[in-house]
């Protein structure tokens, strides 16, 4: 619901009505929401934040996000506060810079520069973001993602970026800290995100990261990856030694000629490794038994570009609830309309201008 009202000096306003409670319900319409009020320029009022988590209302890692908004278009909130499910956003001029945010737990590092990302990248000059917090956590982006799914596919729209990894932060000790580098968007260049084509016979790759950890559990890892089903070539072992916390997770990489799909899972105390290799191998055989050209994470992820540029689709083997969520709450924003065409084994999904 858009609502114009005058504030007390006089000027109109619009304000952006979110409820955080609609489909996900989770971080993600958060997230979003202060991106777009951030880029639009208009005020935000969400409520029920996180309705749909165990934890609802604000976490660190979410208000790492309203901080850092603030920070970069010197913009004010009311309700940033743990625990809080309602918070008012009135969002100034998108500064570029160089900042630095410490979220001062293991909440994602990458949730909090995905929140910063598509206002700095409209910015005049380049800028610098520098967050620690969680590099490697559950149910968020990895760096490993970032760098070698995320920053690609963006990079065919003519958003161009760099990222850095200077420690390792897994969950629970966090500690980690990546570095963003973003530069202005080349709207001139006519680019659209088109990724469409699933890639053509990719080769498989896995890696193991541990931390803090005995030597069996990569091992094994490692033993059970080249007995699953994929036609893995090589298993990278890396163990983080200046990690401030245990940590393991394992990923397998599909390295095609066009790009690369990142695929995750974490292993946590009382997690067998056995559990940890099935979901992260479930998750490459549904994508690769698909004809989609990009994974169901990288999907909800595309969608704020697509809309940015007003245009651009692409083919996803999943129409998770992310996806669904994220379109709604971008229609609320911006004049774009998402299309959903369900094709034999993939989604296509377009954006287009109203
Ligand atoms: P909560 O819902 O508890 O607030 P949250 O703030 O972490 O959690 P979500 O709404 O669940 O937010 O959004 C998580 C984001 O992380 C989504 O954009 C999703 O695509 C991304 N993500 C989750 N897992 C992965 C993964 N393994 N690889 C890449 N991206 C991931």
């Amino acid at each position: 619901m858009t609502k114009e009202f005058t504030d007390p000096w006089g000027s109109t306003m619009e304000t952006i009505f979110v409820d955080g409670s609609a489909g996900e319900g989770g971080g993600q319409i958060l997230r979003t929401s202060l991106t777009l009020s951030c880029i639009t320029g208009k005020s935000l009022h969400i409520e029920n934040i996180r309705a749909a988590r165990r934890n609802p209302g604000l976490a660190k890692q979410h208000l790492s996000c309203v901080r850092a908004a603030c920070q970069i278009c010197n913009g004010q909130s009311q309700g940033a506060a743990k625990g809080s499910t309602v918070l008012d956003f009135q969002p100034g001029p998108v500064q570029s810079g160089d900042f630095h945010f410490d979220i001062g737990s293991a909440g994602s590092a990458s949730l909090v520069i995905q929140t910063l990302l598509p206002a700095l990248f409209l910015a005049d000059k380049p800028s610098t973001v520098t967050v620690t917090g969680g590099t490697h956590n559950p149910l968020a982006p990895p760096f490993d993602f970032l760098n070698e799914t995320f920053l690609p596919a963006i990079e065919t729209a003519g958003f161009q970026g760099s990222c850095k990894l200077i420690k390792h932060g897994f969950f629970p000790a966090g500690g980690g800290k990546i570095t963003f580098n973003i530069q202005p968007w080349q709207k001139n260049t006519g680019q659209i995100i088109d990724l469409c084509q699933k890639s053509k016979e990719p080769q498989i790759h896995a890696r193991i990261y541990t931390a803090k950890l005995p030597e069996h559990v990569a091992k094994r890892q490692r033993k059970l990856l080249l007995q699953s089903g994929l036609s893995i070539r090589n298993v990278e072992q890396i163990e983080v030694e200046d990690s401030d916390g245990p940590g393991n997770c394992v990923m397998v990489r599909l390295c095609g000629s066009e790009r690369t799909t990142v695929f995750t899972a974490f292993g946590m105390r009382g997690k067998p490794s056995e559990e940890v290799i099935s979901e992260v191998v479930s998750l490459t055989e549904a994508f690769l038994t698909s004809e989609a050209a990009i994974d169901r994470f990288l999907a909800d992820q595309l969608l704020i570009y697509m809309a940015i540029a007003k245009a651009g689709s692409f083919t996803t083997n999943e129409f998770s609830s992310h996806l669904q969520t994220n379109m709604e709450v971008i229609k609320k924003f911006l004049p774009v309309d998402f299309y959903v065409d369900r094709q034999k084994q993939a989604y296509r999904i377009s954006c287009q201008r109203l």
